[in-house]
This record gives C-alpha cells, sequence and structure tokens, in this order.
C-alpha cells in the first residue's frame, strides 16, 4: 500500500487568508484583502472546478488579480487561462513580464515579493515570499532530494544551488513550500545542501580511489534521516547519485 502523502490532495492552512493544496503539484492562494494571489498553476486544467471550490470555501469569493508561475513547466501554469477567463488575472512569470533581480511587490492586506533565483531549475525561476506568514514558495529549486538543474551539475552550478539555497534560508521563512509533495521548513534546505555537498566528496573521492558505479552506488546509501523524504528513497536518490557520479566522471566536479 502506499503511503505517500502526497497522493491524497489537502489543504493545508499555512496562516489566515494563506492556503496551499499539497498534492503531487501544488498550488496556493492568498488573501490579499479585496483580492487575491494564485501561486502556480498545476498541470491539469481538470482541477479548476475543484481548485475553485476551495478556494471559494478558504477566502470567500475573491477576484483573483495575479497568478504567480514560479517558471513555466508545464505543471505550473494548467490554470494560468481559467484565472484570466475568470477574472482577468494578470499572469506573473519570467515570459509574460519581466521580473526585475529586486523582485516585484504586490500589496494589499499583507505584502507579497515576487522574486527571481535563476538557473537552478530553469532560467526563469522566481521564488515567491510573504514576510508577514514567514512563507516561501520555491517552486521547483526544492524537490525533495531531487538534484533540481535542468543543465549538468558542474561547479559552478553546485556553487549556485548553494548561493541560492543561502539566500533563501536568509529569510528565516516558517514554512517552505516546494511545488511538488508535502510542505516543509527551512530545516529541508539546509539538509539537502549538506546532502549534495556530501554526495560531491563522497562520489569524488570513490571516483577518485577507481571504484566502479555499482560499489559507489552501494557506497553512498540514502542518510538515515532523509528516508522519510518524499519519493527519495523509491528514486530521488539514485537520480542524484547518477547525476553527481556523471558529472565527476567528467571531471566536471572537485574530485
Ligand atoms: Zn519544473
Amino acid at each position: 500500500m502506499t503511503t505517500d502523502v502526497a497522493e491524497t490532495p489537502r489543504i493545508v492552512k499555512l496562516a489566515d487568508g494563506l492556503y496551499v493544496r499539497q498534492a503531487v503539484d501544488n498550488i496556493a492562494w492568498i488573501d490579499m484583502g479585496e483580492h487575491a494571489i494564485v501561486i502556480d498553476a498545476l498541470e491539469q486544467p481538470s482541477l479548476e472546478g475543484e481548485v475553485f471550490d476551495a478556494m471559494e470555501r478558504t477566502i470567500g469569493d475573491k477576484p483573483v488579480r495575479h497568478v504567480l508561475n514560479t517558471h513555466t513547466h508545464y505543471d505550473h501554469v494548467a490554470l494560468n487561462a481559467a484565472f484570466k477567463g475568470r477574472f482577468g488575472a494578470e499572469i506573473v512569470n519570467q515570459e509574460t513580464c519581466r521580473i526585475p533581480p529586486d523582485g516585484r511587490w504586490f500589496e494589499g492586506a499583507r505584502r507579497v515579493w515576487m522574486f527571481p533565483t535563476p538557473g537552478c531549475h530553469t532560467p526563469e525561476d522566481c521564488c515567491v515570499w510573504c514576510p508577514q506568514d514567514g512563507a516561501l514558495f520555491v517552486g521547483d529549486i526544492f524537490g525533495w532530494g531531487l538534484i533540481p538543474l535542468a543543465r549538468s551539475l558542474d561547479r559552478q552550478t553546485a556553487r549556485l544551488l548553494e548561493d541560492t539555497y543561502a539566500r533563501l534560508i536568509a529569510l528565516k521563512p516558517a514554512t517552505v513550500v516546494p511545488g511538488h509533495g508535502p510542505v516543509c521548513s527551512a530545516a529541508e534546505l539546509a539538509r539537502w545542501v549538506e546532502y549534495l555537498r556530501w554526495l560531491i566528496a563522497e562520489v569524488g573521492r570513490a571516483c577518485s580511489l577507481g571504484k566502479g558505479d555499482r560499489a559507489i552506488l552501494d557506497l553512498v546509501a540514502p542518510p538515515d534521516d532523509m528516508l522519510g523524504w518524499w519519493r527519495f528513497v523509491q528514486w530521488k536518490h539514485a537520480d542524484s547519485v547518477q547525476k553527481v557520479l556523471s558529472s565527476a566522471r567528467k571531471g566536471l566536479l572537485p574530485a
């Protein structure tokens, strides 16, 4: 039997007026007083009715003025058209309007800041921060153990990931909402950076000792404290080891 928490969608209340529909793909909505903001817009257009109902139940029938997409992968934008059609919502992402390097603020009953964090997953990545609520939306930059890069892992991209995570952790979020799967906290962000460093060091060392791929996979078993991470043991850890190994073999990482 599956115990995958994301298989059963759940409405998670992060604060008054701030909700996430937590599932395999996450969507969030924020009560701004007179209007609402939506963050990310799922993969399946057929969820429109369910999402609108959940929004109405939780924050009432407020017009959605903005839909913020952390990036424009197909599994983050499916309901954009529905929000635009019903409310005339402005669709905000790096394709529709450039977000300046110092971000863009949205004002209402609370303040919401969307800011670019490019290159960790796609060139157009953005995160969204609600300072009053301590809620941080990171899109696919955090993937519960997945190396989020669409391009290859090398010294530069490893550094970029570390620097970006340091910026996110420095906000001191109480809640971190990834693009997919369970809501978490800054502790998981910090743990993942440690994990990546550990993988790079261990795999690099094993490679320089001339070990084969199979032996290396056995050597870097999933850490005990991460065994409960969402879908981590099932496939993410092995995928991450493969990525690090492939980069190490090409000499792209410090040995
Ligand atoms: Zn994505």
